[in-house]
């Protein structure tokens, strides 16, 4: 019905332009009056029509009642105006006399086709507007025959035969669209019963996950604090036969606390709950503390974080822990995909009341065909990456969800073989006056 609703209320101009032009063309070669009196009538149809196209479009409920009553309302609808039109076309070929007809048949057939075309929807609704043009279709001609009682050579039986032919056209039309909505129909339903499976077991997923990565966080809490007891010396110095051992379960342990936090935050993300603390952040000094936690790690690959000392605060609205974590991502990835011995440099500037913040290594670079798979989840653009450096592919994901979350974006540029830079832009705080920085905060 639905569908109904929306090609009727698409066709209205069509519709219109169509009636407007025959009943002109009528109204100039044949009866003023009664061509007036008729547009008159199809206005009324259409408006009829109009008003009950827009109540089911707006129907939202599953009310059978109203279902009821919208397909009786489409009925008296299609009864008025299918009248209508069969009705001009007879009162034309009675203003004709008892001729050819190429005139009010031609309006009929065409009438008929445009509903084989557009009306099969709703398969009864079909049927009655058809019955009714080609009953006018066939009255016509008959009526002649009878009131003339020509012989069979007469162009009146040739007229009366024309008709039977294109009567058989306009069913085989009517019942090919029919076959053809009715399959697509099934495609669409085929395709929604797809649509939900594929949700459900997408939701079921999302449930495991969250499920299993909560489950496995609180355990792995009292491996890593066991192991950082026994690491600072508390209980007494690991022997050195253990020292191996101690370090591959810390470093592990590690690495499974940081895939369980990214997973979490995945959930967060996806189901719309990542929540910010948004507090006037000063990014200058939030990116040197960061760089400063971050040379560590940057030390096992060999590559130094040089940050360019800015010249002044550049104060932004943000979760500071949230985008400490975006950086960490663009740091530990520079240094990971820097080559031994690399530097990777930091800098902050302004623009347009945006700051960005720009992290700039001279590593492998990224392929610019590869450029998608940086921000896609569990993906990397190598798939060496993870054997050669290790990650889980959704630390740019997640970061990409975080700067999207604070109306910032996140970017990159890169050239294969020459390096990446990675920035984050945020909207400036203007309501804080930043103050220049004295030459003191080096940070190398
Ligand atoms: P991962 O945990 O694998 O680092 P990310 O989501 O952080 O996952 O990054 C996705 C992929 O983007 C990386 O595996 C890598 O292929 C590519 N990538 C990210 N940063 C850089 C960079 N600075 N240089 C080269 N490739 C990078």
């Amino acid at each position: 019905m639905r569908d109904y609703a929306v090609v009727g209320r698409q066709l209205f101009l069509q519709r219109i332009i169509i009636y407007s032009a025959a009943i002109l063309l009528a109204g100039y070669y044949y009866d003023t009056s009664t061509a007036l009196f008729f547009y008159a009538m199809v206005w009324l149809g259409e408006a009829f029509d109009g008003y009950v196209f827009n109540q089911i479009l707006r129907w939202r409920d599953r009310d059978w009642a109203k279902a009821r009553h919208f397909v009786l309302m489409i009925y008296i609808g299609t009864l008025f105006s299918a009248t209508v039109i069969a009705s001009f076309s007879i009162s034309l070929a009675a203003q004709q006399g008892h001729t050819m007809h190429f005139w009010a048949l031609f309006m009929l057939f065409s009438a008929a086709i445009f509903a084989a075309i557009n009306n099969h929807q709703i398969l009864s609704v079909l049927v009655l507007r058809l019955s009714i043009y080609i009953a006018a279709l066939l009255f016509i001609p008959i009526r002649d025959l009878v009131a003339t009682n020509p012989p069979l050579s007469s162009p009146l039986w040739l007229q009366f035969f024309t008709v039977l032919f294109v009567l058989s056209f306009i069913l085989e039309c009517s019942r090919s669209f029919l076959v053809g909505y009715v399959k697509n129909l099934r495609y669409i339903n085929a395709l929604v019963a797809e649509h939900e499976k594929t949700k459900a077991a997408y939701n079921a997923k999302q449930e495991f996950l969250a499920t299993v990565s909560h489950e496995l966080r609180t355990p792995l809490t009292a491996i890593k604090g066991a192991l950082q007891l026994i690491g600072s010396g508390a209980l007494g110095t690991v022997p050195p036969k253990m020292q191996h051992l101690f370090n591959m379960a810390s470093s592990n342990s590690e690495s499974l606390a940081n895939l369980v936090n990214d997973l979490l935050d995945l959930q967060r993300a996806e189901t719309g709950k990542l929540e910010l603390h948004i507090e006037p952040i000063e990014l200058g000094a939030v990116a040197a503390a960061t760089v400063d936690r971050t040379r560590p790690y940057a030390a096992r690959f060999d590559v130094t974080l040089h940050m360019e000392q800015p010249k002044r605060e550049y104060w932004v609205n943000a979760d500071r822990h949230r985008i400490e974590q975006v950086l960490v991502n663009m740091l530990s990835n520079a240094a990971k995909f820097s080559e031994t011995g690399g530097r990777v440099e930091i800098s902050l500037g302004a623009h347009d009341d945006q700051i960005s913040l720009a992290v700039k290594d001279y590593g492998i670079g990224i392929p610019k065909d590869a450029s998608e798979k940086v921000f896609e989840q569990f993906s990397q653009v190598n798939s060496s990456d993870i054997r050669r450096h290790g990650g889980t592919g959704l630390g740019m994901n997640i970061s990409r969800h975080i700067m999207q979350a604070h109306g910032g974006e996140i970017d990159f540029e890169s050239v294969e073989g020459v390096g990446s830079t990675f920035y984050v832009t945020l909207a400036e705080d203007k309501t804080i006056r930043p103050q220049p920085i004295p030459d003191m905060r080096k940070s190398a």
